[in-house]
């Protein structure tokens, strides 16, 4: 039998200590804008703004490059395709 003790030089399961730990948001983080429970983060210059999934698709564009924590996936899809809009 062979023994399959595979270590990998360059890969480091370590999280590199020069990274900002990945938080998440909770609901104390609120939207910049509304005041909504926040679900994305982006950062701009040291200054961190917060969005809610709303606002955060709002601007999505803008702040797309800036992004560090996105947790709109942890939202039900529950907001899509619910019928025609009401004009
Ligand atoms: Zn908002």
């Amino acid at each position: 039998m062979t023994a399959t003790t595979q270590t990998a030089p360059g890969l480091t399961t370590a999280e590199s200590p020069n990274a900002t730990p990945r938080r998440s948001l909770t609901a104390a983080d609120r939207c910049d804008r509304c005041g909504a429970q926040a679900f994305i983060a982006a950062e701009f210059t040291a200054s961190e703004l917060l969005f809610c999934a709303h606002h955060g698709r709002e601007h999505r564009d803008k702040i797309e490059s800036a992004i560090t924590v996105d947790e709109t996936s942890k939202l039900a899809p529950t907001n899509r395709q619910q019928g025609p809009v009401h004009a």
